[in-house]
């Protein structure tokens, strides 16, 4: 799949499954599954870094270009 931005990726390790991450993207990029967020429309990501600024556990970075 091929990007041409920025996009999340969760640290499945770091993970506590809290959902901030799911209420706060503005694009609905994850969901959770078995008690862990799952990026799951990488594509629609906006870059705004709001997952990143709200997970309590730094779990989460943007990558891809
Ligand atoms: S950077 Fe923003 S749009 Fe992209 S996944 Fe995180 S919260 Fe959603
Ligand atoms: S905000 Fe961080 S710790 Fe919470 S569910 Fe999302 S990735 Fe996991």
């Amino acid at each position: 799949m091929a990007i041409d931005h920025k996009y999340p990726e969760v640290n499945k390790e770091k993970c506590i499954g809290c959902g901030a991450c799911v209420s706060v993207c503005p694009a609905n990029v994850f969901e959770m599954k078995d008690g862990k967020s799952v990026v799951m429309r990488p594509e629609d990501c906006m870059e705004c870094g709001a997952c990143v600024a709200n997970c309590p556990q730094e779990a989460i970075k943007l990558v891809g270009e």
